[in-house]
C-alpha cells in the first residue's frame, strides 16, 4: 500500500497546528445557543462590524465573476492617499497573516532564523514552523514589555534575517515604548512591526509613514480590528522598496478578492465614522478595566488594543474560561506556560461588558 503521508515536510509533520477562533455559525451549533445569545469576546473581533456604506458596497459589486486586480491598485492609491506615503511601498494581503507569511517565504532557507518576544502573537512562530524557520524566543519581562537589551544580545548571537514586534502585543495590549523601540529599529535585522491594533493606540504611536525613510523596516498593518472586516481578510503592508519586486513576484496573484477590496475602500471613505466606533470601543476598553479591576480574583493589565489580558488568581483560568463558555460568553485561553493563569479578554459593546461582568461577578 502506498503511504500517502511518507514524502511530508518534517518540520510539517512534528508541528503543532495553530488553535484558531471559531465563527458565530460554528459555535452557535456547538453551545446549543443562537448567535444573538453569544457573547463573543475572544476574536479581538470589532462587535460593530463592517459600516452600513461598507454592506452597501458589498451588496453592489460589479464584477464578482471577474478576478480581482493582481496589483490591488484602487486599494493602495487610496492607502497611500490615506497615509500620505507613496503606492510603492505598499502591498495588501488577505489579512496581515498572508503578509507575516509571505516575509518568511521571501527570507528564510530551512534553519534560518527569526526572533519573536513570547509571549505574542501564534502566526510568527506557525509560519516559521512551516517555513522551516528557527524561532529564537527573547521572552519578556513580567509586566509583558519587551527586554530590549536582551533582544539585541540575541540578534548579535543568532543573527536572525527577521525580528517580529507587535505593538500593541497580542495578548497584553502593550505598546513598545518609544526610547525601546528606537533601538530596536537600529538592529542590523529586518524588523517587523505589526501594528494590528495601533489604531485602539494613542494618535501618533504608528510608524508606519517612516517606512520609506530605513532600509530595515515593515510596517503590517489590517482591517480586521478597526474597521471590522476580519471575515473578509484584508490587510497590508509598508516595506523597503528594495523588498518590493520580490514580493510582488511570490505573492498570490488575485489574493484580495473583489469584496474585500470593495469594502475596504468603502470604509477609507468614511474614516471619520471608524474612528468614532474606535473612540468608542477606547472608552469602553477604559470602562471595562476598571469594573475587572474590582472582581477580587482578576489582575487585569492596561492595554492599548480593543482587548484585556487578565491575570486570574487564586483560581484555575482555563476552568474559567470554560464556565464563563458554558453561559454563552466567550474569552480566551492560552495554554502555554507562559499564560496559563490569563485569559484575555477582547472590548465590545457595552451590553456585552453588562453580560461579562454579571457573570465574572456571579462567581466571586
Ligand atoms: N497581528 C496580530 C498581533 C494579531 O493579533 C492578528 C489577529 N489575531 C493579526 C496580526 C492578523 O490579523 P489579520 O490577518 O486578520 O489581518
Amino acid at each position: 500500500m502506498f503511504d500517502a503521508t511518507e514524502g511530508i515536510r518534517p518540520q510539517v509533520r512534528s508541528m503543532k497546528a495553530y488553535e484558531p477562533v471559531l465563527p458565530f455559525e460554528v459555535l452557535s451549533k456547538r453551545l446549543g445557543r443562537s448567535p444573538s445569545d453569544i457573547v463573543k469576546l475572544d476574536g479581538n473581533e470589532n462587535p460593530y462590524g463592517p459600516l452600513p456604506t461598507v454592506l452597501q458596497a458589498l451588496g453592489t459589486l460589479s464584477f464578482p465573476n471577474i478576478y480581482p486586480d493582481p496589483d490591488s491598485t484602487i486599494l493602495r492609491e487610496s492607502l497611500a492617499e490615506h497615509f500620505g506615503m507613496p503606492p510603492e511601498h505598499l502591498l495588501a494581503g488577505a489579512g496581515s497573516d498572508e503578509l507575516i507569511d509571505l516575509l518568511m517565504r521571501l527570507f528564510l532557507e530551512p534553519g534560518d532564523r527569526i526572533v519573536i518576544c513570547p509571549p505574542t502573537f501564534g502566526m510568527y512562530a506557525f509560519d516559521a514552523a512551516i517555513n522551516a524557520g528557527e524561532v529564537i524566543e527573547v521572552g519578556r519581562l513580567s509586566d509583558f514589555g519587551v527586554d530590549v537589551e536582551r533582544i539585541e544580545q540575541a540578534i548579535q548571537e543568532y543573527r536572525p534575517k527577521l525580528v517580529f514586534l507587535a505593538t500593541p502585543n497580542n495578548p497584553d495590549g502593550g505598546l513598545i515604548p518609544l526610547d525601546g523601540l528606537v533601538r530596536l529599529l537600529d538592529v542590523p535585522a529586518v524588523v517587523v512591526l505589526d501594528e494590528a491594533y495601533i489604531d485602539f493606540a494613542p494618535d501618533g504611536s504608528s510608524r508606519l509613514t517612516e517606512v520609506p525613510e530605513r532600509d530595515n523596516l515593515v510596517v503590517l498593518r489590517t482591517f480586521s480590528k478597526w474597521a471590522g472586516l476580519a471575515g473578509l481578510r484584508v490587510g497590508f503592508g509598508a516595506f523597503p522598496l528594495s523588498l518590493m519586486p520580490h514580493l510582488w513576484k511570490i505573492k498570490q496573484p488575485y489574493n484580495i478578492s473583489v469584496a474585500a477590496t470593495a469594502a475596504a475602500l468603502a470604509s477609507l471613505e468614511r474614516i471619520d465614522e471608524l474612528s468614532a466606533i474606535g473612540r468608542k470601543l477606547v472608552a469602553e476598553r477604559e470602562r471595562m478595566f476598571t469594573e475587572l479591576s474590582e472582581i477580587p480574583y482578576l489582575d487585569p493589565f492596561p492595554s492599548q488594543a480593543n482587548f484585556v489580558l487578565c491575570q486570574v488568581l487564586n483560581r484555575d483560568a482555563a476552568g474559567l474560561q470554560a464556565t464563563l463558555a458554558n453561559s454563552g460568553i466567550l474569552v480566551r485561553h492560552f495554554a502555554t506556560p507562559e499564560l496559563d493563569d490569563y485569559i484575555r479578554i477582547t472590548v465590545g459593546k457595552p451590553e456585552h461588558t453588562a453580560t461579562l461582568l454579571e457573570a465574572l461577578r456571579q462567581l466571586e
